[in-house]
């Protein structure tokens, strides 16, 4: 019941394992597969967004830097502007006092790191200069272009970017007015060198731009990109820009960008086309303003890292992919293996439980059998012996009353011997009449042995001893019909069998010879044996009327006889087949060519 039922279970996983795995197998690739794209964008933006705190962070590093440079400079123009030295020198304007004013600015650029420092008259010539023993002396030159001066000469202060007309060098300038009796007289101009700056944040691993207020990067951590613009600039204001000699004679291109993406969160992602116009860099762009100076700083950070990172992560994470892919399809395949296992080792239990039951059935059919045929057996052998009996019954009358007449004979004359005192006589007749009584006991316990039934047990037979026994029951009958017995058979051979029933079938052997031999001249029979390595052979020959042929086909068979009625049952010879059997041998006959029959009792010899 337990194995149908889950064979039953089993037979329907099976189709249900075949249609999951048909059907799981390109789910999971498509959401593995699915799953590493999403892991791509996903990490992707994931890194840029890591990458852009970065940047910003160091963004504001930059600028707080930036700041600080300008911020330590800022004051100085106002300061200077207040100097009596520098006053004089604009009020009288001649060598000694100019000469005081050149030695006074030099002190301030060498105090404060300053790059220049230099006094302007009204009309934006330069009075005195920090640099006034150089050979690019400003002294002399007119600055009155610059938008430093115009502002300042108006009366404010004002900060600039530019390159230095004369040193060529990008500075940043700072300018205050200097006021005479209350009147703008003329200007003071600090200027310092941005170029350091830039020195001191190169080679870091990412970029930094300053943009003016068109767009002009005039700082950056890559050369190359100076005085390039991230913006388009208008033809107008370029004249502007040319006009006012910004950038002195440098031509101002448009940086070539291309692939904006905004990422938002003030990041974008830009595509740079390098000088040679092939190779294409990307960078993430994050970007401040300077207010108050009027600049954007720009940070670009190269993502050609985050990439290679990608690449390499999607790479771990594809192998991954395929492990769990590989180890679902092991899965799978063990699992329809071991379902078929299942399947076929619950059919061969059942079919062994099947065959089980039925030779079970079989060997209690048989046992059934073989006990019905035993109780036949032992009833058919039983009947027989007690028809054999009857057959002899008038053999053993005549055995038994010769010696009972022989008694009563030396019983009387006992008598009388006593009655006259023949005591001698009298013992001599008792010891007679003792051997006739033993003579008959010994007849009656051999017909006790043969009528009591068999108990199967086997013990060592002397062949010869056995046929004796036989013989001996017919003395009588064999006396009466003259008929000559030869027994031939060495008395040491033995066999194991049960005495009882070898001795039966010899007595009926015998019995069928003598009654066969009534009518003949010649009656005489020869019992003998021959041997072979496996058996034992008992013949039993007699000179009687031998089997017809028709008769011998049957002589075996049950209640199978010739005889008249109550002369014979039939039963003899098929139990004496059946005995034979039972004892593992078996019985077999044939006539003799001079006449008469031969019976051979085969056992089987150990
Ligand atoms: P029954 O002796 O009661 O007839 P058996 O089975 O002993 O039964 O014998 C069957 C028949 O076999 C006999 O009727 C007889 O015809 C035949 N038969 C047996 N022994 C001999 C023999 N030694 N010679 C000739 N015929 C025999």
């Amino acid at each position: 019941m337990q194995a149908s039922a889950a064979n039953k279970k089993s037979m329907s996983e099976q189709p249900t394992s075949r249609i999951t795995q048909l059907i799981l197998l390109p789910i999971v690739t498509a959401i593995l597969i699915g799953g590493l794209v999403l892991g791509f964008y996903a990490i992707n933006h994931q890194a840029l967004l890591e990458l852009g705190d970065e940047s910003k962070n160091r963004l504001t590093l930059f600028v707080s830097n930036l700041n600080g440079s300008l911020a330590r400079h800022e004051y100085l123009p106002r300061l200077i502007s207040l100097n009596s030295k520098l006053l004089n020198t604009l009020s009288y304007r001649d060598p000694v006092r100019v000469n005081v004013a050149n030695q006074f600015l030099q002190s301030v650029v060498t105090a404060t790191g300053a790059s220049d420092a230099y006094l302007m008259d009204a009309d934006g010539s330069t009075l005195a200069a920090s640099n006034w023993q150089k050979a690019h002396s400003f002294v002399g030159k007119n600055f009155s272009f610059r938008p430093y001066f115009t502002m300042a000469i108006k009366g404010q202060p004002a900060r600039y970017f530019a390159l230095g007309t004369t040193s060529l060098q990008r500075g940043y300038y700072f300018s205050h007015p200097v006021n005479l009796h209350n009147e703008v007289a003329g200007v003071v101009v600090v200027k310092i060198n941005l170029a350091e700056i830039e020195a001191a944040w190169t080679d870091r691993g990412y970029h930094f731009l300053v943009t003016d207020e068109d767009g002009i990067i005039f700082l950056s951590t890559k050369p190359e990109w100076t005085y390039k613009s991230l913006a388009e600039i208008s033809p107008q204001r370029t004249l502007e820009i040319v006009k006012s000699r910004r950038y002195s004679d440098h031509k101002i291109e448009h940086l070539r960008v291309r692939n904006i993406t905004a990422l938002g969160n003030n990041l974008r992602l830009l595509g740079l086309i390098d000088k040679t116009g092939n190779t294409e860099s990307e960078y993430l762009q994050v970007s401040r303003e300077m207010k108050q100076a009027g600049w954007t700083v720009h940070l670009l950070s190269d993502t050609t890292s985050i990439h290679e990172t990608l690449i390499l992560r999607l790479t771990l994470a594809g192998f991954a992919a395929l492990s769990v892919l590989l180890l679902i399809s092991l899965y799978l395949v063990n699992r329809q293996r071991r379902l078929a296992l299942q399947q076929s080792t619950l059919l061969l239990e059942k079919r062994v439980h099947k065959r089980t039951e039925e030779l079970r059935n079989e060997i209690e059919e048989r046992k059934k059998a073989e006990q019905t045929l035993r109780d036949t057996q032992s009833e058919l052998i039983q009947a027989a012996k007690l028809a054999g009996l009857g057959q002899m019954s008038a053999g053993i009358s005549h055995e038994l009353n010769q010696p009972l007449t022989a008694i009563r004979n030396y019983s009387q004359n006992t008598q009388h011997m006593l009655e006259r005192q023949q005591i001698e006589a009298a013992c001599s007749n008792l010891i007679e009449i003792e051997t006739l009584t033993k003579y008959m006991a010994g007849i009656i316990s051999q017909l006790r042995g043969f009528s009591r039934k068999s108990t199967g047990e086997q013990s060592l037979v002397s062949i010869k001893q056995s046929a004796e026994q036989a013989i001996s029951l017919f003395r009588a009958e064999v006396d009466k019909s003259k008929i000559q017995i030869n027994l031939d058979i060495d008395p040491e051979i033995t066999v194991t069998t049960d005495p009882l029933l070898l001795n039966q079938v010899l007595v009926n052997l015998l019995s069928n010879s003598i009654q066969a031999m009534q009518q003949c001249d010649t009656r005489r029979i020869d019992v003998n044996m021959k041997q072979s390595d496996s058996d034992i052979c008992i013949r039993l020959s007699d000179t009687g009327t031998g089997i017809s042929d028709k008769v011998i086909e049957n002589i075996f068979d049950p209640f199978f006889t010739t005889k008249e009625v109550g002369l014979g049952l039939g039963l003899g010879l098929s139990i004496c087949y059946r005995i034979m059997q039972s004892l593992g041998g078996r019985i077999g006959v044939a006539n003799i060519t001079s006449g008469g029959a031969c019976f051979e009792l085969y056992l089987p010899y150990e």
